[in-house]
């Protein structure tokens, strides 16, 4: 069989799996954004008190926002489908059997995964914050200055591409089992629909404590749609507090928020 031949086979091979890959990817979105709009937007006790902008985000938004994110699972779908194909000619190194690395390179691989794409978030976007990509990428994610759960995937496709990279980055670097992609994309999905809520979820002493406060906060990103500038992080502080481009009044703003009580009175700290 010639190499067209081969491609055009491979390809049909995977006819079948684009709208099983889209559906995943479509409902891991829809299922964690909608059960968050439900609890926040919906039901708002007990949560309505932990509100981290005094302004509500737009309903006419959300359209928009689901509309972006249906692109981005789109696009998301075809750098699957592509690794899928190169996968085929034996690039990335995907295994099936769990047995063949174990349950503890499995826990590893899955941690490293995190890890990575944490710091390849925190520079792409800051390369995105650049005047140009910002412009001609970046802004279609910070039109939603109020974030909502829907705006978790709300992306323009060139940034969903660079976001989706990370799946093909990874599987190039070390052996990656499809159930250690299934737990990072869980998490991540959660994770962004948590940050862009608009309301805070973790105690006041995740702030207060030296290692905890790394762990990035919903009031963290939700800033970051306020200011356009500064908390640049994913899933941890670290880089930003590295690099220097934690926003001034994080820490203030978390305490504040997390310090108010549920019938409004608030606990403000002793040294405040
Ligand atoms: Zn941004
Ligand atoms: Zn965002």
């Amino acid at each position: 069989m010639c190499f067209h031949q081969q491609l055009f086979q491979y390809m049909m091979d995977l006819v079948p799996k684009i709208p099983i890959i889209f559906l995943i990817d479509f409902l891991r979105y829809f299922l964690f954004a909608g059960l968050a709009f439900l609890v926040f937007y919906i039901w708002k006790h007990p949560f309505q008190y932990r509100k981290i902008q005094e302004k509500n985000a737009k309903p006419s938004q959300f359209k928009k926002e689901f509309l972006y994110s249906v692109s981005s699972v789109v696009v998301y779908t075809s750098v699957t489908l592509t690794v899928l194909l190169f996968r085929k000619y034996g690039y990335f190194k995907f295994y099936e059997r769990i047995e063949d690395h174990g349950w503890g390179y499995l826990i590893l691989s899955t941690v490293l995964i995190l890890v990575i794409q944490d710091f390849y978030f925190y520079w792409t976007h800051r390369l995105m914050h650049t005047r140009w990509f910002y412009k001609r990428v970046h802004k279609v994610h910070h039109d939603s200055v109020t974030p909502s759960p829907w705006t978790a995937y709300s992306f323009h496709p060139w940034e969903a591409f660079i976001h989706s990279l990370i799946m093909p980055i990874v599987a190039s670097l070390f052996p990656v089992h499809p159930l250690a992609l299934m737990i990072f994309m869980t998490f991540q999905i959660i994770r962004n629909v948590l940050g862009h809520s608009g309301y805070e979820i973790f105690p006041y002493w995740m702030g207060t404590n030296t290692i905890l406060k790394l762990v990035n906060s919903n009031t963290n990103h939700d800033m970051h749609h306020q200011s356009f500038r500064y908390n640049y992080g994913l899933y941890t502080t670290a880089w930003d507090y590295l690099f220097g481009t934690v926003h001034p009044e994080y820490e203030r703003t978390f305490a504040e928020i997390t310090s108010k009580k549920p019938e409004g009175r608030r606990r403000v700290p002793e040294t405040a």
